[in-house]
């Protein structure tokens, strides 16, 4: 750290500053811009990361305004929700790139020390588009102005916070009903967003064909019972119901606000990512990006931060798929090849210390496949298949699981931690 700041000092005497800004931020800010960019760049040098969050702290303790001075004169997206928010940021990116430059948190790095780390590397640009941590939505609102907000979905991130998604949509509704300039992207599809979102007076909603409904039978609102049909749903005791969306994934393509289908082809796998592919669009929609001139760079966009990643390893096509939740672990089944998978589980910090989730999950898709199951609790997991009749084979480690796999491909479905481990394996692929 000392390093850093002698570079900082290096620095500012050669009066390089000009450069790392469009010259309105204040001195503050822009010694902070710079202390950000120097220790992050160090941390990255030291092999400790991609070093946005170290950078993002450094700026921030230095100016705690630094995140709205380098969001200031560009136009912002956020994109939150609790699944999909970091592919869907990166295809939003990739969309608002039609129009200019964008700075963007593409590894994650989605609270305000990544955002703001996002912003001071890039230097001036006139778009942003930044994934954003739920929690920290309406301090980013704040912070950043931005003009287009997108919520995705709520559902559970981790057993122990199950009583936290209500009240999210309670911090998401309060914030937005402060800011009625902003532009809402929702999702038609989950009650909790639409309860949140619907006194934004510029809302715009899509239905991306979420399945995952566990999480909102109960109208936040009334109380009452949700009901379902079809694709529709509304509340048995008050008028919260199923808005009409303006953009609806049909098939393998995505239909417009002008009624006009489009066929979507991309990298990434499963229905999840049409989905995600939609709110990309609709969110580039609003800054008067056009389907046709978005639809061949979603196209290019092959894998994010590892996920969905292929690597081939004796003569092994291994493709990773993250799961964090048992809304995501439905997902991924979806997109599973019918082949052998591999499926690892821990429970430290980030994954949440409690497995019961695991009872949350139906397995019974796996059935007709070969299962193997790693992981620091696979045996909850053996547990579970077992409960749900789907054989599978125990093994210590990555490369035991390679090894008692045929040539072709191997599905790795893993939680949040345990993917970081087979990554690290596989040489940190990106
Ligand atoms: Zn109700």
């Amino acid at each position: 750290m000392v390093r850093a700041f002698r570079q900082l000092d290096v620095t500012l005497r050669s009066g390089t500053l000009a450069g790392v800004t469009d010259g309105k931020m204040p001195l503050r800010a822009i010694v902070a811009t710079t202390a950000s960019k120097t220790a992050a760049a160090l941390s990255r040098a030291a092999g400790r990361g991609d070093g946005s969050v170290i950078g993002g702290w450094i700026g921030l303790k230095i100016d705690p305004d630094l995140l709205a001075h380098l969001a200031s004169g560009r136009a912002v997206a956020l994109v939150s929700g609790t699944n999909g928010k970091t592919t869907t940021t990166r295809l939003t990116a990739a969309a608002v790139g039609v129009l200019g430059r964008v700075a963007t948190n593409s590894y994650g790095a989605n609270m305000p020390t990544g955002h703001t780390s996002a912003l001071a590397k890039e230097g001036h640009t006139p778009f942003a588009v930044l994934e954003t941590d739920e929690h920290y939505l309406p301090q980013v609102i704040e912070a950043t102005r931005p003009k287009v907000v997108a919520l995705l979905n709520l559902s559970r991130d981790q057993l122990d916070r199950a009583k936290e998604v209500a009240m999210m949509a309670q911090l998401w509704k309060t914030a937005l009903a402060g800011h009625p300039e902003i532009r809402v992207v929702a999702n038609a599809d989950d009650p909790l967003v639409v309860w949140a979102a619907a006194a934004s007076p510029q809302t715009t909603w899509f239905s991306a064909g979420q399945r995952w409904q566990d999480d909102s039978s109960v109208c936040p609102e009334s109380g009452h019972p949700i009901e379902r049909a079809g694709g529709d749903w509304w509340c048995v005791g008050c008028p919260l119901r199923r808005p009409t969306p303006q953009w609806v994934v049909e098939e393998d393509g995505v239909i417009d606000p002008r009624g006009d289908w489009h066929l979507v082809k991309l990298q990434l796998p499963g229905k999840v990512n049409l989905g995600n592919a939609a709110t990309a669009l609709a969110v580039a929609g609003e800054f008067g990006v056009r389907p046709i001139e978005a639809l061949p760079r979603l196209s290019r966009v092959t894998s994010i931060a590892g996920r969905y990643a292929q690597v081939d390893r004796d003569g092994r096509n291994i493709r990773l798929l993250l799961a964090k939740n048992p809304a995501s672990w439905l997902e991924a089944f979806d997109m599973a090849d019918q082949a052998p998978t591999l499926l690892s589980i821990n429970a430290r910090d980030p994954d949440g210390l409690d497995t019961s989730w695991l009872w949350d999950v139906d397995f019974s898709p796996l059935r007709d496949r070969p299962v193997l199951i790693t992981g620091d609790r696979a045996y909850d997991l053996a547990v579970r298949l077992q409960v749900n009749q789907v054989p599978f084979q125990h093994v210590h480690t990555f490369d035991e699981a390679l090894a008692q796999v045929p040539p072709g491909r191997l599905e790795v479905i893993a939680n949040y931690t345990a993917f970081q481990d087979i990554r690290a394996v596989l040489d940190r692929v990106n």
